[in-house]
């Protein structure tokens, strides 16, 4: 089964509408995976990894490695964030995630994504225009920046690893974690 297809939700709604027909699984069970992403697992897993990425160079580069399973080491995983990749941003490179054909996204690290990251004017443009895409977000870069685009699928998903914001240098790894934004993690914000 693809997930590139051209109508994602409208394919998703009729095997939906199968599953429960053929009695595989019941509309409660739906109901209670899209409650789960949307009350109990949000964008703060993936922000608990960036802030020990950031207070532990050691975590970081085995995330760097393989996020997956370092990111198993702090049980952050599950649905589709098998097989998630981390990209540094650093003072040179800025990374940017999209998925240019459909809407992939590590739901299991950063919940569930925001409703623009599924708008095709968001999954072209930012291959074409990335820094024109983050200027409508706020974000400017200097011009001696490499702005990197990372096109998600259902085989790999890209999270960004933002830039420690200044001035935090004394933070506790708890202290951290709540400046990680979700738009961070996707690359269309830098933490300031
Ligand atoms: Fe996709």
């Amino acid at each position: 089964m693809s997930q590139h297809d051209e109508f994602p939700e409208l394919r998703t709604k009729a095997i939906e509408s199968l599953l429960i027909e053929k009695g595989l699984i019941t509309e409660e069970a739906i109901d209670k995976i899209v409650d789960t992403y949307e009350h109990d697992i949000g964008p703060m897993r993936g922000a608990r990894v960036v802030a020990r990425a950031w207070t532990d160079p050691e975590f970081k580069a085995r995330l760097l490695d393989d996020a997956t399973a370092a990111m198993a080491e702090l049980e952050v995983g599950g649905f589709v964030a098998e097989a998630v990749v981390a990209v540094e941003n650093t003072e040179q490179v800025h990374n940017m995630v999209a998925c240019t054909l459909c809407s992939c996204y590590p739901w299991g690290v950063l919940g569930l994504p925001p409703s623009w990251y599924k708008d095709p004017a968001y999954r072209s443009r930012v291959v074409r225009e990335p820094r024109a895409v983050l200027a409508e977000f706020g974000t400017e870069l200097p011009a001696d920046v490499e702005v990197r685009v990372w096109d998600s699928s259902s085989e790999v998903r890209y999270m960004v690893i933002p830039r420690r914001p200044p001035g935090t240098e004394e933070m506790t790894e708890d202290e951290l974690a709540p400046l990680v934004t979700r738009d961070s993690m996707i690359g269309t914000a830098v933490l300031a």
